[in-house]
């Protein structure tokens, strides 16, 4: 979430990945003492062999106050850069006459000064934002998916399918109970952050006490509304947002996170009712039954490694092909689960199906909420 906050460094080949990594070294930032002058050029130096080091460190301002003649991006940029900063790394001009500015170097005292004194007649302020206090301290929860397991008779128990997957990181087994008559099922469903543990079971079937259960992935979610982790309305999404951000745990427009009513007392923008913005149960929540084909949904996310661009070696070899059949395949999927969000299981029977005709290959698709992984027999 932070990290979409902070626009990637436009004037750096610097990838998303990085600025996080980034803004993690950039607790401990350790500010020039020596430098005195209120000149900047001499941060081009410091700055090229930083980037060598790859420890490019960086350091967020809050500006408030700008002259309203100069409360444009055009204006604002064209005048810092006039006043001698050129090593901007993004900056970023608000509605309320506020800007966050971003710079791989930390300003001294001087520095400050000099800047303000460009705005004569004005309130200017500079504040270094605290970057600890930004970053999300809390660990993401795992992506887990889930299997279902076929054929399991009455006396098999969940700790005989978690002995049988002693290998494997286990989270939770259980007997599924018929929704309709109460009752115990054949089937046993295991819930698993392990993708090995997934594709193994779908691959191969679960083996117990010398018989080999076939496993399938559990049906796909129903499509979630898409809401903006900005302005929490729905239809569009955080980067697409056009509002100002609120705080959605309470209806104090304040600026600073945490939000004090968040986890004790948390009192909905949007009704005033006792939830975060974000909650099913707020009546502005769309309803499953108000969705449409047209209601804009949560886009589809593959968790896979393999297709993530990051990872990918793009010049590796130019005589590779574009992208392989695995690729496409997820590419395809992605696609049609995109355009049809409420055709998902009938999508992926389809793709089952042309998989093994024409491909030769096993295809099975596990869901985690919007989070998709493959796996290919
Ligand atoms: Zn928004
Ligand atoms: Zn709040
Ligand atoms: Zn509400």
């Amino acid at each position: 979430m932070d990290k979409k906050i902070l626009p990637p460094p436009q004037t750096h080949a610097t990838t998303l990945k990085s600025t996080k990594h980034t803004q993690q070294r950039s607790r401990t930032p350790s500010p020039s003492n020596s430098e005195t002058s209120a000149s900047f050029s001499s941060t081009t130096s410091e700055k090229s062999s930083s980037t060598t080091t790859s420890k490019k460190l960086s350091f967020r301002y809050s500006i408030q106050n700008i002259p309203a003649p100069l409360a444009t991006q055009k204006s604002f940029y064209s005048h810092l850069i006039s006043l001698g900063l050129h090593q901007i790394d993004s900056l970023k001009v608000n509605y309320n006459k506020s800007a966050l500015l971003v710079l791989s170097r930390q300003l001294t005292p001087n520095q400050i000064s000099t800047l303000q004194a460009g705005f004569p007649g004005s309130k200017i302020q500079f504040k270094l934002l605290n970057p600890t206090r930004l970053l999300p301290q809390i660990e993401p929860k795992p992506i887990t998916f889930s299997i279902v397991v076929r054929d399991v008779s009455s006396d098999i128990e969940p700790q005989d399918v978690i002995s049988a997957l002693n290998n494997f990181h286990i989270q939770k087994v259980w007997r599924i109970i018929s929704a309709k008559t109460n009752k115990p099922t054949p089937l046993m469903r295991i819930v698993t952050p392990d993708k090995t543990a997934i594709d193994t079971l779908l691959s191969n079937g679960l083996s117990l006490f010398g018989h080999v259960h076939p496993c399938e992935p559990s049906h796909p979610p129903k499509p979630a509304p898409l809401q903006c982790a900005k302005c929490f309305t729905f239809g569009h999404s955080f980067s697409q947002c056009p509002n100002k951000p609120i705080c959605p745990t309470c209806p104090d427009n304040h600026r600073s996170k945490p939000c004090p009513s968040a986890v004790s007392n948390p009192k909905c923008p949007k009704c005033q009712g006792n939830h975060p913005a974000w909650s099913r149960d707020c009546p502005q929540f769309i309803k499953p039954s108000q969705m449409t084909p047209e209601t804009p949904v949560v886009p589809i996310k593959i968790v896979d490694k393999e297709f993530d661009p990051e990872n990918s070696d793009d010049d590796s070899d130019e005589r590779e092909p574009f992208v392989s059949a695995r690729q496409f395949l997820r590419f395809i999927t992605k696609t049609l689960f995109d355009l049809f969000p409420f055709e998902k299981q009938k999508i992926q029977s389809v793709l089952e199906h042309s998989a093994r005709a024409c491909l030769r290959r096993d295809l099975k698709i596990s869901h985690s909420s919007n989070k998709i992984h493959f796996t290919f027999g």
